[in-house]
């Protein structure tokens, strides 16, 4: 493993301007309309912070030094700090990001055979309760603000720039449950879609809920085409709840009425993830039980094996075990796939990542 430790040396500020990164086209058109400059300044602008990705107002050499002084009077462009930047054996690197207030969120790059994918963060930390998760651990602190989000992707790919690579996919499955931040996740992707900006294909993003069942029907309702997963982690209502204590709020019944909801309004095919926890939900019984759950479903069930979290008891269940419950689906009819393992020597695999309160705790 690799760690760089960066100073940047960017000046925190606890007066918070709204991150620029937060606003649509359309917003940032009435914010100029508003304040006395051409809308059409708003697509130069987007250049500047999409597509050559400057990291200072001052750097839009073709915009008016009034407006430049405009934006930074009224904006930030930098709201996150690289505090760590680690490397793991298989490539995938984790991002620690110092935020103005002095919270930390992580942010992971993936790197597949089908290229660059961006884990990432909604919230710092998270107040669903999933009891094998470690981002829920300390609770929620607060919401991110789009921008924040859409910085974190702008930040990996500036990266990636230094060796001509792009980011080619995004999923919205780091620390947070973003239905439950849910106008600023819809603000990101729709900035990091949208072609004056990051211009990432709808299919190409995929954002996951524990399942916030209103949240669900209101996504349906919006007809994005992006790829949309529920982590499941259970075949039976009982044993969802006492996995995921959401399950108490939105039965299993409920969440599979939106799901049905979401494929009927969409065309599209939903995907569950089921983490394997050894002796919890991973026995033949279970697989059977799950098949019969999802049998006319249009799905596909990523299978992720449980990583270990310190402060949580839960066992790998052993590998031919996994292939027993993966045949045991696919014999049924159902789509599997059994999710590839990445960075986890740097904690940065599924229901590894925390929020880092202060700085000075991670150091
Ligand atoms: N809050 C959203 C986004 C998080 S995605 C959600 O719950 O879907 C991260 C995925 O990793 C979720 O499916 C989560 O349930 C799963 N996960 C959490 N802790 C894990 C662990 N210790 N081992 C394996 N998967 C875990």
């Amino acid at each position: 493993m690799e760690q760089l430790n960066t100073t940047e040396t960017n000046t925190k500020s606890d007066i918070k301007k709204k991150s620029i990164y937060s606003l649509e086209l359309h917003e940032l058109k009435n914010w100029l309309s508003e304040n006395e400059e051409k809308p059409f300044r708003a697509e130069q602008i987007f250049d500047w912070l999409y597509k050559k990705r400057i990291t200072a107002f001052e750097d839009m050499s073709n915009v008016a030094k009034s407006l430049r002084d405009k934006l930074d009077e009224h904006f930030q462009l930098t709201t996150l700090n690289t505090a760590i930047q680690q490397t793991s054996a298989d490539g995938t690197i984790k991002f620690l990001f110092e935020l103005h207030d002095g919270y930390s969120i992580e942010t992971v790059l993936m790197r597949h055979d089908y290229g660059n994918s961006v884990c990432v963060t909604t919230q710092v930390g998270c107040r669903i309760g999933c009891t094998f998760c470690a981002s829920t651990l300390g609770g929620l602190k607060r919401h991110l603000e789009a921008g924040e989000i859409v910085a974190q992707v702008v930040k990996v790919q500036q990266v990636l720039d230094e060796t001509d690579e792009r980011v080619d996919s995004v999923v919205i499955m780091g620390i947070g449950e973003p239905f439950d931040n849910y106008d600023n996740m819809m603000s990101f992707l729709k900035i990091i879609n949208h072609d004056k900006a990051l211009n990432i294909g709808a299919r190409h993003i995929t954002v996951s809920t524990s399942g916030i069942v209103p949240k669900i029907y209101q996504f349906a309702d919006e007809k994005m085409q992006i790829n949309f997963a529920i982590s499941l982690h259970a075949p039976n209502t009982e044993l969802r709840s006492r996995l995921m204590p959401i399950n108490k709020a939105y039965k299993l019944d409920d969440l599979m009425k939106a799901v049905r909801y979401y494929i009927d309004k969409t065309g599209r095919r939903i995907s569950f993830e089921y983490g394997l926890f050894g002796g919890v939900n991973d026995s033949t019984e279970h697989a059977e039980e799950l098949a019969a759950l999802l049998k006319d479903i249009k799905c596909h069930v990523n299978l992720i094996p449980v990583n270990y979290v310190p402060e949580r008891d839960y066992v790998r269940t052993p590998r031919d075990k996994i292939f027993a419950f993966e045949k045991t689906l696919k014999n049924r009819g159902i789509n599997v796939t059994i999710r590839r393992e990445q960075g986890s020597d740097i904690d940065a695999a599924c229901g590894q990542l925390r929020a880092k309160e202060r700085k000075e705790e991670t150091r």
